[in-house]
């Protein structure tokens, strides 16, 4: 699977609205596209980083 480094790094600091699975940025209290209040940390999966991993 190709796998970007930088937004495998970026996704590290986004939070996903429930209702219209947009990004948002960390921190963010409500969707800045439909506003709603609840909002999720983006699952971070944990692998087995043999070298290379920045
Ligand atoms: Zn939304």
């Amino acid at each position: 699977m190709g796998k970007f480094p930088v937004a495998d790094k970026a996704f590290l600091s986004v939070i996903i609205c429930k209702k219209c699975k947009a990004r948002n940025p960390k921190g963010a209290v409500s969707c800045r596209k439909c506003h709603y209040p609840s909002l999720r940390p983006k699952k971070v999966k944990r692998k087995d980083a043999k070298g290379g991993a920045k």
